[in-house]
């Protein structure tokens, strides 16, 4: 093994804290098993009481079969009755059909429920991803959440559906079953059940363990998630600085660890089975002495005898299926409170009760003193004043950490601030509801995000309802019409994975057309040409030009090019504006943008790309 081998475990050790954001919620088992019940099961409760009756049918018949044994040995063979020679077989048919009808209506409806239980935290977990604060999103790892969804749901599904057959199916022949030994014989009934109170303790640290190792193996499953997907984006890195026997050496050993955790878990889960087997046994061991010692010297019949161990034998399978969910439970409560930490995220950015839609006649947008900091973090904004007027075009410049992309995540409310207040025609936009001030607004970043769908549907994404005709006309105007119809299947072309097939300057023209479709009053620009080449950009320019056409625009701009088609330039640093004017009025001062005119903009080619963020 060499030195960069011995690397992973503690590169992977120190991964572990990190990745995993989410504090889980500290559940215990009754919690969970009531939010199941109340959230899952009792909207659902038609089909759970059919699975209930099915069950409690299939464990009925299950007990009156060793009462059947009896008559068989008592009156068939003992006392030749043969009217009943006849009647039993049939007896014994019609309730084994009922077993089976009853056993494939409980085992269907069971199943379900399970699926449906998955398919609604999967539901409930994916909206609250979709409407949860951005920053939260963010900072947790997103093999975390893949990982709640593909591994931490299945175990739930598995667990309940079996906790449902075993608890309620099993659990009731065990009862209807024990009845029948009790009513049969007490004594015996009494010796058999020795062991139980030792299963019991037994049973119970058993499920400690498990809950124990399966937590660890389903928060290793999710950091191999993020490891995942974090090699997979940054494959390119891995492969130029050829690190891929390190990132193999840290795959190895969460891959090592889930295994770890999974024996744990098994092992436990296997102990369960035979340490209720031996105390059964012991059990049956007492009664076979006592009701054979009667059988000599006492009164006990053998039909007496022989259906009471019929019963006492029929017991044991149901009984090591109850002790072994104990076992299943564990785990899918430990996987449940994981998914409901997810479910239950509060969000910071809410909608006010009675929220109005935002109207935006004009497109004014007021930042009145606010104050901002990041939750884990000091001020990144201070006393910020901004007025953009109707139909302006306001550039934000300044170092990289000044906080101009923090001033467009106020503005779309993804944050809210800690302290004044941000205003759209005079409405603040807290009081109004966050669709209409998303809606108000259409941004456009640096990356364009396109999803692995047509580029019809990329186009209209967020204005579904729109036309064929008005599709054209927004790639049009993005200057994207003539190179779509190039495209092989023209506007039906699936554009690949976060738009793969395309170039840059091509999925930055489809995310126009998708802005001049949406067609905002306010576009947010995060300095969407700074990641294009020359060529690209000047193609971009006059759809740009088009796009900017009577909206009212705040922009982040590194490049001289889009900082000089501002008609106020703001030049922010640490969280402030500190210089405000047009280009010729900023460097006429001699002030910060002077300076950075003549550091960063100054022979700035074009398509030079500036220094910055
Ligand atoms: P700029 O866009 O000017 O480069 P940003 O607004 O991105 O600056 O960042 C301003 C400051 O806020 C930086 O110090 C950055 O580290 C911090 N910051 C940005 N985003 C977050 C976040 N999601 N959580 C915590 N801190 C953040």
């Amino acid at each position: 093994m060499t030195a960069r081998d011995k690397e992973g475990p503690t590169i992977a050790a120190s991964q572990e804290t990190g990745s995993d954001t989410l504090t889980v919620a500290d559940m215990s088992t009754m919690d969970v098993m009531r939010r199941l019940f109340w959230e899952i099961l009792w909207p659902n409760r038609r089909i759970a009481g059919l699975t209930l009756v099915a069950m409690a049918l299939s464990a009925a018949t299950s007990g009156a079969v060793p009462f059947l044994m009896q008559v068989v040995a008592d009156e068939v063979f003992v006392a030749k009755n043969e009217v009943l020679l006849y009647l039993l077989p049939v007896a014994i048919i019609a309730v084994m059909s009922v077993r089976g009808a009853s056993d494939w209506v409980s085992k269907v409806s069971d199943a379900w429920l399970g699926n449906t239980l998955v398919a609604d935290l999967r539901i409930r977990m994916f909206d609250t991803l979709t409407s949860a604060d951005l920053a939260w999103v963010q900072r947790t790892h997103s093999g975390r959440f893949v990982s709640a969804f593909v591994n931490d749901a299945p175990v739930v599904d598995r667990a309940a559906a079996k906790t449902m057959t075993s608890l309620v199916k099993d659990g009731l022949t065990v009862i209807f079953l024990t009845a029948a030994m009790f009513y049969m014989d007490w004594r015996l009934a009494l010796i058999v059940s020795v062991g139980i109170p030792f299963a019991y303790l037994y049973l119970r640290r058993q499920r400690q363990r498990i809950s124990g190792s399966v937590r660890r193996s389903l928060k290793e499953s999710g950091d191999l998630g993020s490891l995942l997907t974090q090699t997979l984006q940054s494959l390119r890195v891995v492969k130029a600085y050829r690190q891929e026997g390190r990132e193999a050496a840290r795959f190895r050993v969460i891959v090592d660890n889930i295994v770890r955790y999974l024996m744990k878990t098994a092992r436990s889960r296997a102990a369960v089975g035979p340490v209720t087997e031996a105390l059964s046994g012991v059990g049956i061991a007492g009664a076979i002495f006592y009701g054979g010692w009667q059988g000599i010297y006492g009164s006990v019949t053998v039909g007496h005898f022989a259906g009471f161990l019929t019963a006492a034998m029929l017991t044991y399978q149901p009984l090591r299926s109850v002790a072994q969910t104990q076992a299943l439970l564990s785990e899918g409560v430990t996987a449940a409170s994981r998914i409901f930490a997810i479910i239950d995220h509060a969000s910071y950015v809410t909608e006010k009760p009675g929220a109005e839609p935002l109207k935006v006649p004009q497109g004014r947008i007021v930042f009145e003193n606010v104050g901002f900091s990041y939750d884990t973090g000091g001020a990144v904004l201070r006393e910020f004043d901004l007025v953009v007027e109707p139909g302006a075009k306001v550039a934000l410049v300044g170092p990289s950490g000044a906080g101009k992309s923090t001033v467009l995540n106020l503005a779309l409310r993804f944050f809210d601030p800690t302290s004044g207040r941000i205003l759209i025609d005079g409405q603040d936009i807290r009081e109004a509801t966050l669709s209409s001030v998303r809606g108000a607004m259409a941004l456009l970043t640096q990356d364009p995000v396109l999803f692995d769908d047509t580029v019809r549907a990329n186009i209209a994404y967020g204005s579904e309802d729109a036309g064929e005709r008005r599709i054209v006309e927004a790639a049009r105007a993005a200057a994207a019409h003539d190179f779509i119809m190039r495209l092989p299947q023209g506007y039906e072309t699936v554009v690949g994975e976060a738009g793969s097939r395309l170039s840059g300057g091509e999925k930055q023209r489809i995310a126009f057309a998708r802005a001049m479709l949406r067609d905002a009053p306010i576009l947010l620009l995060d300095e969407p040409t700074s990641a294009l080449d020359a060529e690209a950009e000047a193609k971009v320019q006059t759809a740009l030009e088009g796009l900017l056409q009577g909206r009212t625009v705040l922009m982040i701009a590194h490049r001289l090019s889009t900082v000089k088609r501002a008609d106020v330039i703001c030049v922010m640093e640490s969280g402030s504006i500190v210089e405000h004017g047009t280009h010729e009025e900023l460097l006429a001062r001699g002030g910060a943008y002077a300076k950075m005119f003549r550091t960063q903009f100054v022979g700035e080619a074009p398509g030079l790309a500036a220094a910055g963020s």
